[in-house]
């Protein structure tokens, strides 16, 4: 099974454990990267290191950054009484890519699957409720379509809904089962637009 040198064969089986890389991508993906010049593939190692080792969760919202408080939640302009739910980052970037958002955000990393044994514990739950005792007046909920997503707006909205805070939930319309960050921005505007209190 061995046709290339143990080296590459190790390039292709690390590359193949990413996400939606196939044995035949991770392939190409070797050969690209052996095929380019050294400092690029330098930069390449280096960023991954680099990212890896700095990237961490904004205090407030949780989204990844590198710095203690993120740049939407250190912004005086934003409208930090409105905090739309997402389920990961690439969710809030593809709502930021919009531009029309001008509130703030909080980003669960997950949503509750109880088929996984994802339960609200494992999710940023907790610190959601702990921003609502803060001036808040409406919770946006954002997470997707899937079951999954539903499953976890409900939970939020039977916990907002006790405090007195608007909750709302971005209008359907966003494909069933669909990762927001693919979905045009157009799309996503009129979700968020659209969106209906609970
Ligand atoms: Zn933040």
């Amino acid at each position: 099974m061995d046709y290339y040198s143990t080296q590459i064969t190790k390039l292709i089986e690390e590359l193949s454990k990413l996400p939606g890389v196939g044995s035949k991508s991770a392939q190409r993906l070797a050969f690209h990267i052996i095929n380019m010049p050294q400092e690029q593939v330098e930069h390449l190692a280096g960023a991954i290191t680099s990212a890896k080792a700095n990237i961490r969760y904004c205090r407030e919202c949780f989204t990844m950054t590198d710095q203690e408080v993120c740049p939407i939640c250190s912004s005086s302009r934003r409208d930090h009484k409105t905090i739309m739910v997402v389920e990961n980052t690439r969710d809030l970037a593809a709502y930021e890519k919009t531009g029309k958002y001008e509130g703030v955000y909080h980003v669960l990393h997950g949503a509750i699957s109880p088929m996984l044994g994802i339960g609200p514990g494992d999710i940023r739950l907790k610190e959601l409720m702990q921003r609502l005792q803060g001036d808040v007046q409406e919770v946006i909920i954002a997470t997707n379509s899937s079951l999954e997503g539903e499953t976890t707006a409900m939970y939020i909205s039977k916990l907002v809904k006790p405090t007195g805070i608007r909750v709302s939930r971005i209008a359907s319309g966003v494909p069933v089962g669909g990762d927001l960050e693919y979905i045009d921005e157009v799309t996503l505007l009129r979700a968020l637009e659209g969106r209906v209190e609970l």
